[in-house]
């Protein structure tokens, strides 16, 4: 098959990016890889990447640079600094970078870029690494809508919905109000059930009765946090995969930077910061969010 253009150079293959760069690989695009972990890029070039040995190198002949990396410092080191890419990347280049991180840094680094001519735009993502797998995944992007139009197909090679939610830094703003508001349904719904049962309620029963009323939320709908009310959910799983608490906090934490930032007032999501903070130093870190729910729980664990 002949190759789709342009040349994609990416860079971060953990559970997010692998899935991610697999699926631009079955979508024909050239796809060359950089991670600090060997076997990942193995993986990688087994279904058709190139392998790097370094950023620099990975980026050699690439039109557009997607990044999937841990945190905002770790997106500056990449672009930015005397050794960042930025003095490495050709003008007109779209940089594309789909971490969770705070807006401000993603700020910094666009208007950087910019300075060399350089386009970037934040697209961070919903859906887990269950959508990456399946190119579902909901991506929220900030940047100019020329760039916009132009990832849109690579985007969409990766995701299903794709939202352009503003200039620079929308995106991450966006996807961190999400995740602030999904901490607290997941909160609010653990609690619920967790009364209704300790006052001789069957939990599936009450889960079905607030999905058919003003209590409905898509915990309820799609990842009921109450062990054995919902098959293939992690709660069914004793918690594990899907989205763990530590990577809650993690947006937490950003979301309360960026209400500061912004003098907005959320209790909620402060509130929600500190009971995701507990439940992680209390040895849950890495358990799926939803494990929350034993936090209210009086059943024997
Ligand atoms: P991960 O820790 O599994 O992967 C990060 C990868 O980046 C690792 O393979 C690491 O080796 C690599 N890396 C770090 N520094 C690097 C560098 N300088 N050069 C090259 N590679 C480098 O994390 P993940 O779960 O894939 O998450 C990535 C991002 O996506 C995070 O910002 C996270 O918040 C966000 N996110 C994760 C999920 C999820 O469910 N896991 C969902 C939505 C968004």
């Amino acid at each position: 098959m002949s190759k789709q253009d342009p040349n994609i150079a990416f860079i971060g293959l953990g559970n997010m990016g692998a899935p991610m760069a697999h699926n631009l690989l079955k979508a024909g695009y050239q796809v060359s890889v950089f991670d600090l972990v060997q076997t990942a890029m193995d993986k990688l070039e087994a279904a058709g990447a190139s392998q790097a040995s370094s950023a620099a190198e990975a980026i050699q002949g690439a039109d557009v640079v997607i990044s999937m990396l841990p945190a905002g410092k770790h997106v500056e080191s990449l672009y930015t600094g005397d050794s960042g890419l930025i003095n490495l990347l050709k003008a007109g280049t779209l940089v594309i970078d789909s971490s969770t991180i705070d807006a401000a840094t993603s700020k910094a680094v666009a208007s950087q870029l910019a300075e060399n001519n350089i386009h970037f735009i934040d697209a961070p993502v919903s859906g887990g690494v269950g959508g990456a797998t399946a190119g579902t995944l909901t991506f929220i992007v900030g940047g100019d809508a020329q760039q916009y139009a132009r990832a849109l197909p690579i985007l969409q090679a990766m995701g299903k919905n794709i939202f352009h939610a503003g200039d620079h830094g929308a995106g991450q703003v966006a996807k961190i109000c999400n995740n602030m508001l999904l901490s607290v349904l997941m909160l609010g719904t653990s609690e619920a059930l967790q009364m209704a049962i300790d006052n001789g309620l069957d939990p599936k029963v009450m889960s079905d009765i607030m999905l058919q009323s003003s209590g409905r939320n898509w915990t309820l709908e799609l990842y009921n946090p109450c062990p054995d009310v919902m098959p293939n959910v992690p709660s069914s799983n004793d918690y594990q995969g899907g989205f763990m608490v530590d990577l809650m906090s993690k947006d937490l934490g950003l979301a309360m930077d960026t209400g500061l930032k912004s003098q907005s007032s959320t209790p909620m999501g402060a509130l929600a910061q500190n009971l995701y903070k507990i439940h992680g130093m209390q040895g849950n870190g890495q358990q799926d969010f939803s494990s929350i729910f034993n936090l209210f729980s009086k059943q024997e664990k």
